[in-house]
């Protein structure tokens, strides 16, 4: 398998004043600290974690909207770029980025179809015409009424600006589409809808899609493959099936508990998880999850676990795991 996108121990740190120190005093916030992932075409991975564990960061430095501080993105089998050159403005066309608030992206006073438009019109060569007539279609493809195209923004519903958010998106056929929290600005009755509709288009056109979530109800009913992140890392990694029927990290246990479902078995009650959630300035030594952590033990302390294989292709980092042969 090619991979249409390839994440290569990617790194993203920031130099901060020091809490209480003397001025010219610093500490390293690693926003993102060692992140490795392949994604291959028309694919779902779901990038999930709580907020700050990095993954906004991660999408960014994908999309080459941020320079990472270590690592490489190979998108299509090419370095991805984090210059504005002609260079990365090609490799923009195939890769599109949805965003979790529609109004922050749409401009108040143009009508919508123009907006869907526009990335053709940038690209240049079709007709006015012709155009036209693929916003109108992919308008359709994504749900919106032909009553609807002429509209502006703000007379439109959030659900429906979303769609126009995503015919945007859609219109330049991308390869790959990053989806950061794109239903969480919704209102959680047409939350449903929006992510059947990326199901649905996913089927369709074969588009990769990187989903970025902290809901993993919403991840498990669109992704193919999960990777869920820790301060910055990632600590499981394997098939959505896989991962929500058998946890293997503690925190990917702790998540899975605390989805509410009505037919929950009685032996899988909620973990509570320990302590604060975590500085990302001072991450913790070891594991970083052990303050958290009902199993950590003296090794958990002082050893960081190593992302490794444990059956299959699922990859873990915990102790717990530790007769497995290392990620290479
Ligand atoms: Fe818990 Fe130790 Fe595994 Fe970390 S390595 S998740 S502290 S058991
Ligand atoms: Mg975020």
């Amino acid at each position: 398998m090619t991979a249409l996108l390839s994440v290569n121990n990617l790194a993203r740190h920031y130099a901060v004043r020091k809490s209480g120190a003397w001025f010219g005093q610093r500490d390293v916030l690693r926003a993102v600290d060692g992140v490795s992932f392949e994604l291959a075409a028309g694919r779902t991975l779901g990038l999930v974690g709580e907020s700050g564990c990095g993954k906004s960061t991660t999408a960014k430095m994908v999309l080459g909207l941020l320079a990472p501080s270590r690592g490489n993105v190979q998108f299509e089998g090419a370095a991805v770029p984090h210059k504005r050159t002609s260079a990365w403005r090609q490799l923009r066309k195939r890769m599109q980025m949805v965003y979790q608030d529609p109004l922050s992206v749409l401009d108040r006073r143009l009508p919508v179809i123009n907006q869907v438009t526009e990335p053709l019109i940038v690209l240049g060569g079709a007709s006015a015409s012709d155009q036209k007539h693929q916003a109108r279609e992919i308008m359709a493809a994504v749900g919106l009424t032909p009553h609807l195209f002429e509209r502006y923004p703000h007379e439109l519903s959030g659900g429906q600006r979303q769609r126009v958010v995503l015919a945007r998106a859609l219109i330049l056929k991308p390869s790959l589409l990053v989806c950061d929290e794109p239903i969480s600005a919704l209102d959680v009755s047409i939350q449903a809808q929006v992510i059947n509709l990326l199901g649905d288009l996913q089927q369709k056109l074969g588009v990769a899609m990187l989903f970025i979530s902290h809901d993993l109800k919403v991840v498990r009913h669109v992704c193919d493959d999960v990777a869920v992140m820790y301060l910055g890392r990632i600590v499981e990694q394997g098939s959505a099936e896989q991962l929500f029927r058998d946890p293997a990290h503690p925190y990917t246990r702790a998540l899975i508990s605390a989805i509410p479902s009505p037919r929950r078995k009685q032996q899988t009650q909620r973990i509570i998880l320990q302590g604060e959630p975590p500085n990302p300035i001072q991450v913790p030594s070891g594991c970083a999850f052990h303050p958290r952590c009902a199993h950590a033990t003296a090794v958990c302390r002082e050893i960081r676990p190593e992302l490794a294989i444990v059956d299959g292709a699922r990859r873990v980092a915990c102790h717990l795991h530790a007769t497995t042969v290392p990620h290479t």
